[in-house]
């Protein structure tokens, strides 16, 4: 079913995904079963990854890597969660591939040759510590904090739903150098820093959970934890802006994992659907069973653009300039989910790029909103078989601008 979207792939984007199949195939279903059942790393898995140089997939060259960007790190992540290695195989790798863009974008030359040779060849695992119990998306309420001692930082302070800190050797950490209320904006006075996972000073405590099993997830104390000077990643202070340098990617990255999830659950649902006889046929043939399937595969298709767009035009863009880039892949979100049907999803991205961008891209996506509440208002007609009076959403009540189809300008 990839092989649609698979047409879009450059040479070198197809054989990541021809080797990343090739790395993953001894990895089979009853590997991954017995890492879920017992709860153990999937080490060796790790490992054939790093041997096969795919853990240096977007990391430069210059430093060990393949230099190929988040879009070929997006067609590794999703083969391997399709291969059946599920999240648990994408999360025992993953961090390795976003988390340390941050220091591609901000590290110096002498941080970039320390810290990613190592994680390029496996020698390091790292963690990524941001999640508090007491600041969840709001990042800004962090209460982790580092002080300034001479030349180093001691850091204390509680993390939360930290995966692989069991087995790091390395963490990249955000905490608080300011008080929250010192600071003139509020995504100011946090710092970032990438530094060893020193387990006399730092607690690692599991979180007993159910999925995802092979792949740990922990409550972390840093208690005094010091960090050298030499380990923050920019400037005092700019650790926000610097970090999300590693979530965009991160969220591309675990949307095209969460594609190849679900073709592999697509992959066997269909295959079920052909094998399970009842009533003397494949139950397959019942539309109970193809029209879901086919619906899922459609939602698949439409995730799977968007993800792999939204990676082009991260790689597209200069490593210092993304912000332009999120409203584009905001748009493109809402376009694709208003493509398939999803108008809850459609609407909630396209009343973002209104509001984010407003003379930009903010327009059309009101045009497409007003479009789609026109839609909601046919429907409602059709269902209930007389005129009705739709209220749209998107525009203030009162007389409404004359407004045909061809008004939607959906060229790129
Ligand atoms: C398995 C797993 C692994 C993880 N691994 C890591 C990791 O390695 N490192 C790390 O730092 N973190 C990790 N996390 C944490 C993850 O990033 C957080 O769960 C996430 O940031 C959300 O925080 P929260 O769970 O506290 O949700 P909350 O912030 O409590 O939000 C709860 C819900 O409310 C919604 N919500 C909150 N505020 C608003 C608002 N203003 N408007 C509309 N809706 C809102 C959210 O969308 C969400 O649906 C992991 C989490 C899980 C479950």
């Amino acid at each position: 079913m990839a092989a649609d979207v698979d047409r879009s792939l450059s040479e070198e984007q197809r054989a990541i995904l021809a080797l990343t199949e090739r790395v993953c195939a001894p990895f089979d279903d009853a590997y991954w079963l017995e890492a879920d059942r017992a709860g153990v790393f999937p080490f060796a898995f790790h490992r054939a990854v790093a041997d096969a140089g795919l853990l240096g997939v977007a990391m430069p060259e210059a430093y060990g890597g393949s230099g190929l960007g988040i879009q070929a790190a997006a067609v590794m992540m999703r083969a391997i969660a399709q291969s059946g290695a599920g999240m648990s195989g994408a999360s025992a790798v993953h961090m390795n591939i976003f988390g340390l863009q941050p220091v591609v974008a901000f590290g110096t030359e002498a941080q970039k040759a320390r810290m990613l040779p190592p994680l390029i060849r496996g020698a390091e695992k790292a963690c990524f510590a941001v999640t508090e119990p007491d600041a969840g998306l709001n990042t800004t309420e962090i209460k982790t904090k580092a002080e300034r001692a001479g030349s180093h930082y001691i850091v204390t302070g509680q993390k939360i739903w930290i995966s692989t800190a069991g087995v790091a050797d390395r963490v990249l950490l955000l905490a608080r150098t300011t008080p929250l209320d010192e600071v003139a904006r509020k995504t100011q006075g946090m710092s970032l820093f990438y530094t060893a996972l020193d387990r006399t000073k730092v607690e690692v405590h599991p979180i007993a959970k159910m999925g995802r099993h092979a792949v740990d997830s922990n409550i972390v104390h840093f208690n005094g934890l010091a960090v050298p000077v030499e380990d923050r990643i920019g400037p005092e202070g700019d650790g926000f802006k610097i970090i999300l340098h590693g979530m965009n990617p991160e969220r591309i990255l675990i949307a095209a994992e969460a594609v190849g999830l679900g073709l592999a659950a697509l992959e066997r649902a269909a295959a079920y659907a052909k094998e399970r006889i009842v009533f003397g046929r494949p139950i397959g043939q019942n539309q109970g069973i193809a029209h879901p399937l086919a619906r899922s595969w459609m939602a698949l298709q439409a995730a799977d653009l968007t993800a792999m767009r939204a990676a082009a035009l991260y790689d597209s863009v200069a490593q210092t300039n993304r912000g332009p880039m999120v409203v584009r892949m905001t748009f493109d979100a809402g376009e694709w989910y208003a493509l398939s049907g999803n108008v809850p999803a459609a609407r909630q991205r396209l009343l973002a790029v209104a509001a984010l961008d407003p003379k930009g891209l903010g327009p059309r996506a009101e045009l497409r909103l007003a479009d789609l509440d026109l839609r909601a208002g046919r429907a409602a007609e059709c269902a209930s078989g007389s005129p009705v009076q739709y209220q749209s959403r998107s525009r203030p009540p009162g007389p409404q601008p004359r407004r045909s189809y061809s008004a939607i300008d959906t060229s790129r």
